[in-house]
C-alpha cells in the first residue's frame, strides 16, 4: 500500500494556514485571538498585547543582487510592524533572528543592522531579542513584531458589516511595478555587464518594492480622530485578495469602484510601459503594505478630507459578492490571484 501524499500545491497558502489551524485547540483564557489574523492578541492587563511574525528567504523574497542589505534590514522590520498596524495596535517590540552563510562578512551584517535599527527609530519599536544561526544556502531573516492596544481598538478582519465604507491608504500597485523595473534592470546587466542600470525615473516604484513603509502614522491618526475601523487588515498579497479574507472573516460581500482606486503617477506610466494593465497591478499586485480597512457610515465625516485616506467602495451582504465596477459601469466579479508561494 502506498502512502498517500498531497502536494502543497494541491492547499496553496491558506489552504495550508487553514489545515494546519485545524489541530490547534487554545487552553488559555488570555489568547484572544489566534492563528486568522494580522496579528495574534493576548490579554496583558487593562491592554492586550498583539504578536506577529514573518520570514523573509533569499531568493523567495528578496534578491541580493539588487537589494541593497539597510533596505532589506528595514523592510524585514516595516512588513512585521504592517501586521501589528494592521490591528490597530502600536507596534513596541521587535526579535530578529537571522540565518547566513560565511558568504556574508561582519560589514556585510552590520549593512544589515543598520536598516533595522533605522526601522527601529522610525517606528519606534526597541529591539529585544533573537538568533543567530548558520545557513546552508541564503540569507534567511525571521522578525517577530509585539504591539499593544486597548481591548476595544483592536480592528479584526472579522469586523466588516453590511453598508461600512471600504478604504485604502497611500496608493497600490507600485511594489509590483518596481519588481518587474527592478529584475528587468538585473536581467540588462546581466548581459551586458558594462550597462549601468538607469533607474532614476523609476525611484518611487522602485523604493516601494525595497523600502516600504508601515502606516503606523495612520494607526496614531485613527485614534486622534476617534475612530475605530469596523475591520482592517495590510495589503501584502494585493487587493483583491485581502477583499476576500475580510469578506470571508466578515461573511459579507463587497464592491469597489474602478475610479476611486488610488494609483500613483509614476505606478500607472511605468505599468503602461512595461505592458501591464496598470488596474491589474493595484488589484494584484503585493507588497505595498498600505491598510485596507472598513469604517461605520457614521465616522465617514472625521476621515473625509484626510488626504491619504481613499474611499474605494463599501461592504454588501455576503450573497451580493465581491464585484469591482468599471469606468464603465461594467460590475466585474473579483479574483483572489494575490501572489502565489507554492
Ligand atoms: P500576513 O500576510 O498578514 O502576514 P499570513 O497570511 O502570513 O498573514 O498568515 C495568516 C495567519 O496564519 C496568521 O494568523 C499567521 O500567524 C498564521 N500562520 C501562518 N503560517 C503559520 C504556521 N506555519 N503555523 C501556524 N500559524 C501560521
Ligand atoms: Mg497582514
Amino acid at each position: 500500500m502506498s502512502e498517500k501524499r498531497t502536494e502543497i500545491s494541491d492547499l496553496g497558502e491558506f489552504g495550508l494556514i487553514d489545515h494546519l489551524n485545524e489541530k490547534v485547540i487554545i487552553k488559555n483564557s488570555s489568547t484572544v485571538k489566534g492563528i486568522g489574523d494580522d496579528a495574534a492578541v493576548i490579554e496583558a492587563g487593562e491592554l492586550v498585547k498583539v504578536v506577529t511574525t514573518d520570514l523573509l528567504v533569499e531568493g523567495v523574497h528578496f534578491d541580493l543582487s539588487y537589494a541593497p542589505l539597510p533596505h532589506l534590514g528595514f523592510k524585514a522590520v516595516a512588513v512585521n510592524v504592517s501586521d501589528v498596524a494592521a490591528m490597530n495596535a502600536v507596534p513596541k517590540q521587535i526579535t530578529v533572528s537571522i540565518a547566513l552563510s560565511n558568504r556574508f562578512s561582519v560589514e556585510a551584517i552590520d549593512a544589515l543592522y543598520e536598516g533595522i535599527h533605522a526601522a527601529c527609530e522610525h517606528y519606534g519599536v526597541d529591539l529585544i531579542g533573537g538568533d543567530t544561526t548558520a545557513s546552508r544556502s541564503g540569507l534567511v531573516i525571521s522578525v517577530t513584531a509585539i504591539g499593544e492596544s486597548k481591548p476595544e481598538q483592536v480592528s479584526y478582519r472579522s469586523g466588516a458589516k453590511e453598508n461600512d465604507i471600504l478604504c485604502v491608504t497611500g496608493d497600490l500597485g507600485a511594489a509590483l511595478v518596481g519588481l518587474q523595473i527592478l529584475e528587468r534592470e538585473k536581467e540588462v546587466f546581466l548581459a551586458n555587464p558594462e550597462m549601468k542600470p538607469d533607474l532614476g525615473k523609476y525611484t518611487i516604484v522602485t523604493g516601494r518594492q525595497l523600502k516600504p513603509d508601515a502606516r503606523v502614522d495612520i494607526i496614531h491618526e485613527l485614534r486622534e480622530m476617534e475612530v475605530v475601523p469596523t475591520s482592517m487588515m495590510d495589503i501584502s498579497d494585493g487587493l483583491a485578495s485581502e477583499i476576500f479574507h475580510i469578506c470571508k472573516a466578515s461573511g459579507v460581500g463587497a464592491t469597489i469602484y474602478e475610479d476611486k482606486l488610488p494609483i500613483d503617477k509614476q505606478t500607472f506610466d511605468t505599468a503602461v510601459e512595461l505592458n501591464l494593465d496598470p488596474i491589474t497591478c493595484v488589484m494584484n499586485g503585493g507588497e505595498d503594505y498600505e491598510l485596507l480597512f472598513t469604517i461605520d457610515q457614521k465616522d465617514f465625516a472625521k476621515l473625509e478630507k484626510h488626504p491619504d485616506i481613499h474611499f474605494i467602495g463599501h461592504i454588501t451582504k455576503s450573497e451580493e459578492g465581491k464585484f469591482l465596477v468599471t469606468k464603465s459601469g461594467t460590475a466585474v466579479q473579483i479574483k483572489a490571484q494575490g501572489w502565489k508561494h507554492f
